[in-house]
């Protein structure tokens, strides 16, 4: 265990055979040395900084059907809502006033919004906060649709993978394609967004196989980002009454990514932060230098429901967060947070 730990440290990288050796032989001191490595690494690349983002959820309509989530197609209990051009510019303009320089798009896959009407969005943030950095995550579209919204002014997107076991993946996104998934990364990273993937820890039948799987799977894309949260079950969903990922299981896999791509950013999740209290922190021990508040309008937020009981840290709580951030001797950085050293690599994924 430790030669693998010290080759991890020392190389970043690890064989599939290494990778689950250590998984499977994790003891309790080991996985403190992993948090520490892993710890050390984000100072010796990033120091001791936290990039926030605002993160602003602007339709929770979905055509997909993910089993997963609150907000699939198949759950009439939620109460679907769409801001317009104007709502979204009024909220970005409240995060704009506390100085955002991130403003990440989220929303579920809604045909309403059209590369035209995204265009129109996009163009009119990037002219009015000239150094901002507007990030998408908004689903699977054609590499026509990424090219005219990168055109216009996007310039990161974050698409989780989910998960890198394609037979997984299927039995959980009822009419989508693992491969389709893949394609779309491999298009946004030509593209030149700054793409972000991740995945869920804890989906049903989750092994020690799957998990290797979806951490050699990023060692070989090298996203710019990477997003890791525990699976929350949602009662209105075919997940129901399932068990949530393990906290501890996330926080190795954020160390383990750390590890292997060092310059990643890395956000402690929402998820994360929603089934611990102190998720925050823990994700920053354990190699994570992102969180991202959120600025959507009130009343958009309980209805933007991917799990029960989420966590909502608003943008105005930033004074909470470096008080969080300080115990674990990391400090807030309101900067746009780019990558260091992205490169446009694309290797056979
Ligand atoms: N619709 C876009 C997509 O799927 O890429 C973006 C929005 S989607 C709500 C953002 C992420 O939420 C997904 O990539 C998924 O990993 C996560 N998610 C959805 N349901 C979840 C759940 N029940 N527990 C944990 N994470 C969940
Ligand atoms: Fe839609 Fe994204 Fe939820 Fe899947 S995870 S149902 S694509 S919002």
């Amino acid at each position: 265990m430790r030669e693998i730990l010290e080759k991890l440290y020392l190389k970043n990288s690890l064989t599939r055979e290494e990778l689950l050796y250590l998984l499977g032989n994790l003891m309790e001191n080991d996985r403190d040395k992993l948090y520490r490595l892993a710890y050390n690494t984000t100072l010796r690349t990033y120091g001791n900084r936290i990039f926030v983002r605002g993160l602003l959820e602007f339709t929770n309509y979905c055509k997909n059907n993910c089993n997963y989530c609150g907000l699939r197609r198949d759950n009439k209990k939620v109460e679907r809502y769409r801001l317009s051009k104007e709502e979204i510019l009024v909220s970005l303009e409240e995060g704009n006033k506390l100085g955002y320089k991130t403003f990440v798009l989220q929303g579920g896959e809604d045909p309403y919004y059209t590369d035209e009407i995204l265009v129109d969005i996009i163009k009119s943030i990037k002219n009015r906060y000239k150094d901002v950095a507007v990030t998408l995550s908004i689903g699977e579209r054609s590499r026509e649709s990424y090219e005219k919204l990168y055109n216009a002014g996007a310039d990161r997107f974050l698409l989780r993978h989910e998960t890198a076991t394609k037979k997984l993946y299927d039995s959980l996104h009822e009419g989508m394609s693992f491969e389709h998934r893949i394609k779309c990364l491999i298009n946004l990273k030509e593209i030149g967004y700054q793409v972000g993937a991740g995945f869920i820890v804890g989906l049903p039948g989750e092994t020690n196989e799957t998990l290797a799987d979806n951490l050699l799977f990023l060692k070989r894309l090298e996203p710019a980002m990477v997003g890791i949260g525990p699976l929350i079950s949602h009662p209105d969903t075919p997940l129901r009454g399932f068990e949530n990922g393990s906290i501890e299981t996330t926080l190795t896999m954020i160390s383990l990514t750390r590890l292997l791509l060092p310059n990643a950013l890395i956000p402690a999740t929402t998820a994360l932060n929603t089934l611990s209290s102190e998720g925050l922190e823990k994700g920053i021990l354990a190699g994570a230098n992102v969180v991202m508040l959120n600025l959507s309008p009130i009343e958009a937020r309980k209805k933007y429901e991917i799990y029960k009981g989420k966590e909502i840290t608003d943008i105005h709580q930033l004074k909470k967060i470096e008080e969080r951030v300080k115990k674990v001797s990391f400090k807030v950085d309101m900067g746009r947070g780019d990558h260091i050293n992205y490169n446009g690599r694309i290797k056979d994924v």
